[in-house]
């Protein structure tokens, strides 16, 4: 910030938002304007109706200084939602750190197929479950339904147990690769595995590749790793009328369907996501 100019929330913001859009930043002003809500602790009316009013600097140097700190950490494409420590996923909110992969806004969409599916007093599985986000926004929204999170992370399902606590929806945890330790019948699992093929995660973006966790991202040689087990070794943990929802990177539905006809799933189908891309693949088991 320049002394030149009056000190006043509207300034600090596009202060902010210059400095993010300097360093490459995607949606320089949106993230600028997300930290200083978390830092001032104010809504967006409220900013609207008093960014011209000024400041007095001795009276803020606390919320300038963590402000500035949460600039740098974003300059260096440290994801938002790390410094923030949350996430929204399904209009809750999840406690998030580098131990599990950021909730995505293409994984609501696998969210949502599963809950208009998932029946009362249903037993559901969510495989690879990170920091529990499908999981706990299915058994919100489906109090009777009982569910299991596995992860072979337990850092990850210390965020998960958290987030489930925090949010008072109660729900197993088990920590395990993929289903050696699981134990009895499913009527639904869904999983959003790792599916990024392992020599294309330096390419991602640097939110991406520099901060979520490797495991939660690398699919193997062909990315398909994770399909070919949980198809297989899932079968035997459904029963006999449950539902596998898979959610799949847009270049892998034909192969997917493929691969769960062949093993001998009905009624399997790609859904799209809002972009029209291939983005879950579902079937079952009778
Ligand atoms: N199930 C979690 C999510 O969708 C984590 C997925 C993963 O680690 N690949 O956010």
């Amino acid at each position: 910030m320049t002394d030149k100019q009056p000190l006043t929330l509207g300034s600090i913001w596009t202060c902010g938002r210059d400095f993010l859009k300097k360093k490459g930043v995607p949606d320089a002003d949106l993230d600028a304007w997300l930290l200083m809500e978390e830092v001032w602790q104010i809504s967006r009316s409220f900013f609207y109706a008093h960014r011209g009013d000024e400041l007095k600097k001795k009276e803020c140097q606390g919320q300038l200084k963590q402000y500035e700190e949460y600039l740098q950490r974003r300059g260096q494409r440290e994801p938002l939602q790390h410094i923030l420590g949350y996430a929204w996923f399904m209009e809750l909110k999840f406690l998030v750190n580098s131990h599990v992969l950021v909730p995505r806004p293409d994984t609501e969409i696998l969210a949502e197929e599963a809950r208009r599916r998932l029946r009362p007093q249903g037993r559901v599985l969510d495989m690879c479950t990170g920091s529990g986000c499908i999981l706990l926004s299915l058994l919100y929204c489906c109090e009777d339904a009982q569910g299991l999170g596995v992860d072979i992370s337990k850092e990850a399902l210390e965020v998960a147990r958290e987030n489930s606590r925090r949010l008072e929806i109660p729900a197993e945890f088990l920590c395990s690769d993929l289903f050696e330790k699981v134990e009895g019948k499913f009527h639904m699992i869904v999983s959003n595995p790792p599916y990024i093929p392992a020599g294309q995660i330096d390419s991602l973006m640097e939110e991406v590749s520099g901060y979520d966790p490797r495991l939660a991202l690398d699919g193997g040689e062909d990315g398909l790793d994770f399909y070919r087990r949980l198809i297989e070794e899932g079968w035997g943990c459904l029963e006999p009328d449950g539902m596998m929802l898979l959610e799949i990177g847009s270049d892998q539905g034909d192969w997917v369907r493929r691969r769960m006809e062949d093993q001998g799933y009905r009624q399997v189908q790609i859904i799209k996501d809002l972009s029209g891309l291939d983005r879950v693949v579902l079937g079952y088991r009778g």
